[in-house]
C-alpha cells in the first residue's frame, strides 16, 4: 500500500473508532485518539507506535470483517510501524554488504575470519591455544578488542538517535518538550512495568485471541535479561578500569552473576515469545513484520546462548572458537541493529513519553477552564 493510501486507510478506521469508543479503557491509544478531532500523518504515526499490539481491540470489535467497516487496528498500526522504522532511519538502507541472509552469513564469516587473523597476528594464535586466563582479551588484545566492538556499536547508536530525532520532529515538533521530568518519570514507570501490554484486565489477547499474561511476562524476561547483560559488561569495565581487576572474574562476581542470570532470563523469554508468535493470529499483522519478529527473537537467542557458552567453556579448549563465534555475532548484530525490529522499543518509549506529556498538558488545560 502506498504511504498516502496507508494513512488514508488508518484515518478511515480511526474515524470509526472515534465515533464508537468502545475500546476506550483498553490502552492509551484510544484516549489519545479522543484528543484529536483532525489527524495529521504525525498523529497517526504516534498512535501506531503507542499501540503495543495487545490485540484486545480486535477481539472485542463488532466491526471487523466481514462487516463492511473492516476494522483491524492491530494490522493497520503494524503497517504504520513498519513504515516508521523504514522512513526515519538514515542512511535509508542497511549497508549493501549486510543485506539479506546471504549478506549476513558472509559478514558473519568474514568477521570471524578477521578475528582469527587478528588473533594470529597480535597474539600468535591465542584463539587455538586453549584456555590460558579465560579472559576474552587474550584472544586479540585489549585495545583491539574494544575498538572492533565499539565501532559498530557507536555507528548503531548514532543511526538510531538520528532516526528518533527525525521521528520526534514529525510527530511532535519541539525538541525542548523532551525535557519534561514528570512525563519522563511516568513514561519510565509504565515502560518498566509494560503496563500498556496488559490490554483489558485479564491480559492481552495475542495468544490465539485469548486473554493471557504470558506475552507480557516473556517480554519482561527478555527486557530485564538483556539489561542485566548490559550491567554485566558495564560492571566488568568498571572493575577493570577503576579497580584494576583484570578478567576473568570469579563465578561469584557482579559481571558473571548478572551475565549468567540475564542470559538465562533472555533465553527463556525468547523461546516463549517464539512459541507465542506461532500461536498468534497472522491476520492481525503483516508477513514482513512477522519475519522481522522471528528474526529479532532468533538473533537474540543466538547472542544469549553463545554468550552463556563462552562463560561455560572458559576453562576448556573450546573457549577461543566459541568466543570468536559470539564476538562475530555481536559485531554483525550491532552493524544491522538500526534496520531490524530491535528499534521498536525506542519509538515506543518516545510515544509513551509523548502520551504522558499530552495527558499532563490536557489536564492542566482542563483545570484552567
Ligand atoms: S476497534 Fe472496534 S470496538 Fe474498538 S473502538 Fe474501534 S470500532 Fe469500536
Ligand atoms: S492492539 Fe491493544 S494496544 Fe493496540 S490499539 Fe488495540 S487495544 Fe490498543
Amino acid at each position: 500500500m502506498l504511504f498516502d493510501d496507508l494513512f488514508a486507510e488508518a484515518e478511515r478506521q480511526l474515524n470509526v473508532c472515534n465515533s464508537c469508543r468502545y475500546c476506550a479503557g483498553y490502552c492509551p491509544v484510544w484516549p489519545a485518539l479522543e484528543l484529536r478531532t483532525a489527524m495529521t500523518q504525525g498523529d497517526i504515526t504516534h498512535l501506531s507506535n503507542l499501540c503495543h499490539d495487545c490485540r484486545d481491540c480486535f477481539t472485542a470489535c463488532m466491526y471487523t470483517a466481514p462487516h463492511e467497516f473492516d476494522i483491524n487496528p492491530p494490522a493497520i498500526f503494524t503497517q504504520l510501524r513498519e513504515r516508521t522504522y523504514a522512513h526515519y532511519v538514515w542512511p535509508a538502507r542497511v549497508p549493501a554488504v549486510l543485506r539479506g541472509r546471504r549478506g549476513l552469513a558472509a559478514a558473519f564469516l568474514a568477521i570471524g575470519a578477521l578475528l582469527v587473523a587478528l588473533s594470529v597476528l597480535t597474539t600468535g594464535g591465542a584463539v587455538f591455544a586453549g584456555p590460558q586466563t579465560g579472559s576474552a582479551y587474550e584472544l586479540i588484545g585489549h585495545l583491539l578488542m574494544i575498538a572492533i566492538v565499539a565501532v559498530p556499536a557507536l555507528w548503531s547508536v548514532g543511526v538510531m538517535f538520528t532516526a528518533l530525532a527525525r521521528y520526534w520532529k514529525d510527530t511532535h515538533g519541539q525538541f525542548r518538550d523532551l525535557l519534561n521530568g514528570r512525563a519522563w518519570a511516568a513514561c519510565l514507570n509504565q515502560s518498566a512495568r509494560m503496563t500498556h501490554q496488559t490490554g483489558a484486565e485479564e491480559g492481552c489477547a495475542y495468544e490465539e485471541n485469548e486473554p493471557s499474561v504470558n506475552r507480557r511476562r516473556a517480554h519482561h524476561l527478555v527486557m530485564y535479561g538483556f539489561l542485566l547483560t548490559i550491567v554485566s559488561t558495564t560492571s566488568a569495565a568498571v572493575e577493570e578500569n577503576f579497580f584494576g581487576q583484570q578478567p576473568p572474574y570469579p563465578y561469584l562476581s557482579v559481571p558473571v552473576i548478572t551475565g549468567t542470570v540475564g542470559g538465562i532470563m533472555a533465553t527463556i523469554g525468547c523461546v516463549v515469545l517464539i512459541r507465542l508468535k506461532k500461536r498468534s493470529d497472522a491476520f492481525q499483522t503483516t508477513p514482513t513484520m512477522r519475519r522481522a519478529d522471528y528474526g529479532l527473537l532468533w538473533a537474540l537467542l543466538a547472542l544469549m546462548v553463545s554468550g552463556l557458552l563462552v562463560l561455560l567453556t572458559r576453562t576448556t579448549v573450546a573457549f577461543g572458537p566459541i568466543l570468536v563465534v559470539h564476538l562475530a555475532a555481536v559485531i554483525v548484530a550491532f552493524g544491522i541493529m538500526p534496520y531490524t525490529k530491535f528499534v521498536h522499543w525506542t519509538y515506543r518509549v518516545l510515544a509513551v513519553y509523548k502520551d504522558n506529556l499530552e495527558r499532563t498538558r490536557s489536564r492542566r488545560e482542563l483545570v484552567k477552564v
